[in-house]
């Protein structure tokens, strides 16, 4: 029964190859601690679903390991990993009421597996209460908001008790402001209830840096960081993270580091103080709300276009030949900077 109660996840060396040769997955070593709301996060065929769908027992593991709760289970069929799934399309039954598609999987539980009438309804009361369903019960899916049928399926999941949840791209049938809605209600639930250990796939950065404890970066198949949300985001492990978080993402240059300076091509500038670099081909990095425009004392730049957003504005400026995004936010009409226009002669600098 200890193997019940615990809700860890650990993949070790885990390899896909599909048959037709393809590396799905490299050699992945990853875990999920019990609780944690993980994301895993990445480009379209870096290995997302092929990893959950190992996870959840639908496709064959080619080499490694993967543990619940301490128990090697490469080998067990999915219905006996403890998993609860939900899917970007959440199928629920048409015919059935809100009330009955959230009872219908422990109803149907085999004899002997299956659990007195009563705790099927306390399940469904709790599901309904943590979900906000009240009112909805006896209305039929066709009825329902996307939103709302998005619950029922999170709901269905829930009343079976998981030892851990997969989610699959969850929200992405929802139109934006529900998905919105939506990501603050799904960490509102963890945090209230945050025994169950979440396994969440997104492509979508918003929803990894808003929902995850810890997002697992994933690129080529390979895992390229797996950090709380702020440090990967501060503390990239690679180029790829860096470029992959943020909107617009962090400006890079390819260069060469001599004596402290950084050099890359008609640009050269000395690096900040804090960074300690040892001379040789470098990739220098800088956030677009790192960079601000200067009247003296920066690095000659042109203005080459301008997304006025409201309240943010996005300056991208020609910098001796390298592009670079500025991000300017809270700007109002008398901001001195709102003149700025395409063509204009500009100095920037990084923000210390
Ligand atoms: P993601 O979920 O990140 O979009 P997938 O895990 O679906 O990525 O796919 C990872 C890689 O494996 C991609 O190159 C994809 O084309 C390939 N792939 C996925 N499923 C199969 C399959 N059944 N047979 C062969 N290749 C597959």
């Amino acid at each position: 029964m200890a193997i019940e109660a615990s809700r860890d996840v650990v993949f070790q060396g885990v390899t896909k190859r599909y048959d037709d040769g393809t590396l799905a997955v490299d050699a992945l070593d990853l875990t999920v601690d019990a609780g944690e709301f993980l994301v895993l996060l990445g480009p379209s065929g870096c290995g997302k679903s092929t990893t959950l769908r190992m996870l959840a027992g639908l496709e064959e593991i080619t080499e490694g390991e993967i543990r619940i709760g301490g128990a090697k289970v490469n080998d067990l069929p999915p219905g006996a990993r403890g998993l609860g799934m939900v899917f970007q399309s959440y199928a629920l039954y048409p015919h059935m009421t809100v009330a009955e598609n959230l009872s219908f999987g422990l109803r149907m539980a085999r004899r002997g597996e299956r659990l007195e009438a009563a705790e099927i309804a306390a399940r469904v009361d709790e599901a309904v209460d943590m979900l906000g369903l009240a009112t909805e019960l006896e209305k039929k899916p066709r009825d329902l908001s996307g939103g709302q049928r998005q619950r029922v399926a999170i709901g269905r999941a829930l009343v079976r008790r998981p030892k851990v949840l997969l989610m699959d791209e969850p929200l992405s049938n929802l139109d934006a402001k529900l998905r919105g809605q939506m990501r603050i209600e799904l960490r509102r639930l963890h945090e209230q209830h945050g025994t169950t250990t979440i396994y969440y796939v997104t492509h979508d950065q918003v929803e990894a840096m808003t929902l995850a404890d810890r997002i697992a970066i994933l690129d080529g198949g390979c895992l390229q960081q797996h950090a709380t949300p702020l440090t990967a985001y501060h503390r990239p492990a690679n180029a790829f993270v860096a470029s992959f978080l943020g909107t617009p993402p962090m400006n890079l240059i390819d260069g060469i580091v001599r004596d402290g300076r950084f050099v890359a091509g008609d640009l050269a500038f000395a690096l900040p103080e804090h960074l300690d670099v040892a001379d040789g081909p470098c990739t220098f990095g800088v956030r677009p709300e790192e960079v601000a425009i200067v009247d003296t004392g920066g690095i000659a730049a042109e203005v080459v276009g301008i997304e006025r957003l409201g309240g943010e504005s996005v300056y991208h400026l020609n910098v001796a030949g390298h592009s670079i995004k500025a991000l300017w936010w809270r700007q109002d009409i008398a901001s001195p900077n709102v003149d700025l226009a395409v063509d204009s002669a500009v100095v920037f600098a990084r923000l210390a």
